[in-house]
């Protein structure tokens, strides 16, 4: 019964300007091919700030070695190039974490609406520097609870925020939603919805089935920019299956990005 989960597109779905991208747990095995290609994008996004580090180290010991403008500078490139390899190292890890519990079923009764409290709190920073307000809109009926793992939950929440924040409007608003629903066919029961919306320029439909792939960016560059490993879906879609739930992205051009996870209800009692 226990299955090897992986990205289907189940449905793509145009009502004229906004596609959906149903991100849909069906089995699907490429292991080889998908082990040796993953193998060679960490190679490759390791290599590079490994590659900027080295020259720079090489340019410290000679050309700069006497220019104090030179080498402050140089040793800041460094510091961020260092910090990036260590984001990829601690997303390595949690991606492996997670995908090794893939088949441990979660026992923690989270309350989502506590979770996002606590991401808004430890996101006010970040929501800060880019000026972007974030909005949070609770499930006022009743509680929502899932039967889940609450660090998983969290990083959830806090990589759907973060990706928000990022690369939502600056000045502008970040959304975050809860609500509780009667019945969801997929889960022949009541779920819980979690949505996270930005006003930001949208993502052009085309790439929205593939942006839970490991290493998939939209734009390398702002990615990069931002402090981005590539990662942060890819962690998402993962602890999405192993809830058992569903990953909903719609998006438009110009017109912002929402990013919504269901997940089955905790049973009642
Ligand atoms: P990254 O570390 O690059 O942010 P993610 O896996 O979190 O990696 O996201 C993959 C890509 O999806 C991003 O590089 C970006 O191009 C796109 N993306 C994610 N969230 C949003 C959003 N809210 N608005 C626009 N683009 C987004």
């Amino acid at each position: 019964q226990e299955q090897i989960f992986d990205v289907h597109i189940a449905a793509l779905e145009s009502d004229h300007s906004v596609l959906m991208a149903f991100v849909d747990t069906a089995p699907q095995e490429e292991a080889g091919q998908m082990r040796s290609d993953f193998v060679a994008n960490v190679s490759h996004e390791l290599r590079t700030p490994l590659t900027a580090l080295t020259g720079f180290i090489e340019t410290l010991r000679g050309p700069a070695r006497d220019d104090a403008a030179a080498r402050a500078r140089f040793l800041n490139i460094m510091a961020e190039e260092a910090g990036r390899m260590n984001r990829l190292v601690t997303d390595l890890l949690s991606l492996s974490r997670v995908e090794d519990m893939a088949r441990m079923r979660p026992t923690d009764l989270v309350d989502l609406d506590q979770v996002i409290a606590m991401v808004a709190t430890t996101l006010g920073p970040a929501a800060a520097d880019r000026q972007v307000e974030l909005v949070i809109q609770p499930c006022d009926e009743q509680p929502v609870l899932v039967t889940g793992d609450r660090d998983q939950l969290t990083q959830v929440v806090t990589n759907l925020t973060e990706n928000a924040i990022k690369y939502g409007r600056e000045g502008g608003n970040v959304r975050i939603t809860t609500r509780a629903l009667e019945q969801v066919p997929a889960f022949k029961g009541p779920g819980v919805e979690v949505s996270v919306e930005d006003d930001g320029d949208g993502i052009d439909p085309k790439h929205l089935g593939r942006l839970t792939e490991r290493f998939y960016r939209v734009d390398t560059h702002r990615s990069r920019e931002m402090g981005g490993t590539g990662l942060g879906l890819a962690i998402v879609k993962h602890i999405v299956n192993r809830h058992r739930g569903r990953l909903r992205i719609e998006s438009a051009m110009g017109q912002g990005s929402t990013f919504t996870v269901t997940l089955p209800a905790a049973a009642a009692g």
